[in-house]
């Protein structure tokens, strides 16, 4: 049996993560973390029955004690909730699908505790890469990766052992708004902005996904993943999301990974690596795509993936400026605060007043985040 803890089981991976378990007959969930949607929690335990369940408000943890006191399950609550869930014991592999840097404490509790980790959440990795890979590395874990470009990259690197990567080039749809001047997009609003073009997924990484940031920190997540300076992870805009990433090597041939655009697939190829297995939904039909289509990234009229290739480059404490500063505003973009281009204003202005500290701790890291919302909410 393959023993599954879920973080972040209620959202658009969690729920995926749960449909793939429930098409292989050797998986089992022993734990599940939610923020707040206890109802939808409940159904997955009482489907699922792991063996413990975190939420993250006190007051709604006891709501589903009672909710499930007829089944054997332990209820938790908040960060130690979340940690508990994160090394529940049975479980050989946790899925991070928590949205934003949440996830950092989790990961690494999880790590120590000697589980594999199937990585979602990027925000951990982007915030705190430095103190991740050496610990995987050090706790002899596999950080498998389920976002779907890292998952493609990772592909790729089959079989290439200590074959040297010249490039990685990261795909992007160039979301909803591609071809748009800023001028163009001053006047969006959140239902525009939640519409993407081929991915369904969680309301931030969908804004994410419109504003470029999203590639911005998918840049900083392979830098991690596989070990690369930031200038050698270009983005490809390929508008119909066919192609999932790429690899050049040194002799300059290119690895592609193809495929109709599937979360469960990612997440399926992290739970059973190095197995692939069987799996429905639709197949690529080349005679119907005809052609696929390139185009470059429009750093000009996105500014945030500018920023994040600064944020990466300089790295120290200035990823989590970059991270928080986003996870800010594109909450208070989706709460009608802030217009749509002052997402990435906010990014902007929160990283050129801050002075970046070099590898910090934990502390460190979430103190950087608490300043960064500080400054923001004294100013937005
Ligand atoms: P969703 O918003 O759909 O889901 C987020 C999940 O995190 C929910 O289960 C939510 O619980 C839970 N959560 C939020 N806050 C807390 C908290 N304080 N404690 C415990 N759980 C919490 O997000 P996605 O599934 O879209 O994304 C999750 C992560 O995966 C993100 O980092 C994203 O960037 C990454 N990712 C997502 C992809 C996608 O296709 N969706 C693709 C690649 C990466 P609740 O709803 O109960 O509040
Ligand atoms: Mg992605």
């Amino acid at each position: 049996m393959k023993k599954i803890a879920i973080l972040g089981s209620t959202g658009s991976i969690g729920t995926q993560t749960l449909e793939v378990v429930e098409q292989n007959k050797d998986m089992e969930v022993t734990a599940l973390a939610a923020g707040s949607n206890i109802r939808l929690l409940e159904q997955q335990i009482r489907q699922f029955r792991p063996r413990l369940a975190a939420v993250w408000s006190e007051e709604k943890a006891k709501e589903l004690r009672t909710a499930v006191a007829d089944l054997d399950v332990q209820v938790e609550a908040g960060m130690d909730g979340l940690i508990a869930a994160a090394t529940e014991a049975s479980a050989r592999i946790v899925v991070t699908a928590v949205v934003g840097m949440i996830g950092i404490r989790p990961t690494i509790a999880a790590i120590r505790a000697g589980k594999d980790i199937a990585l979602a959440n990027k925000e951990t990795l982007v915030t705190a890469g430095h103190l991740i890979i050496p610990l995987v590395k050090e706790y002899g874990v596999r950080l498998l990766p389920v976002d779907s470009e890292h998952s493609a990259i990772f592909q790729c690197l089959n079989g290439e052992h200590g074959n040297r990567i010249s490039k990685i080039l990261l795909t992007a749809s160039g979301g909803p708004f591609r071809g748009r001047t800023r001028e163009q997009m001053k006047d969006i609003r959140v239902e525009d902005a939640l519409k993407h073009p081929n991915w369904s997924m969680g309301q931030k990484i969908t804004i994410d996904s419109s504003t470029m940031v999203n590639k911005g920190l998918e840049v900083m997540e392979a830098k991690w993943l596989f070990g690369v300076e930031m200038d050698q992870v270009q983005v490809v805009v390929q508008p119909q999301s066919v192609i999932h990433s790429m690899v050049e090597f040194e002799d300059g041939a290119v690895m592609a990974q193809l495929g109709t655009p599937d979360m469960k697939l990612p997440i399926q190829y992290a739970l059973c690596y190095p197995e692939r297995r069987l799996m429905g939904g639709e197949r690529l039909d080349f005679r119907k795509l005809k052609e696929i289509r390139f185009e470059e990234p429009d750093f000009e009229n996105f500014p945030g993936l500018s920023l994040a290739y600064e944020a990466g480059k300089t790295g120290g404490s200035l990823p989590t400026v970059f991270n928080a500063a986003n996870e800010r505003a594109v909450s208070m973009f989706l709460n009608r605060k802030i217009g749509y281009l002052t997402i990435v204003d906010i990014i902007e202005s929160a990283m050129a007043r801050h002075s970046v500290i070099s590898a910090p701790s934990v502390d460190q890291i979430l103190e950087a985040e608490r300043e960064t919302y500080d400054y923001i909410e004294s100013r937005w």
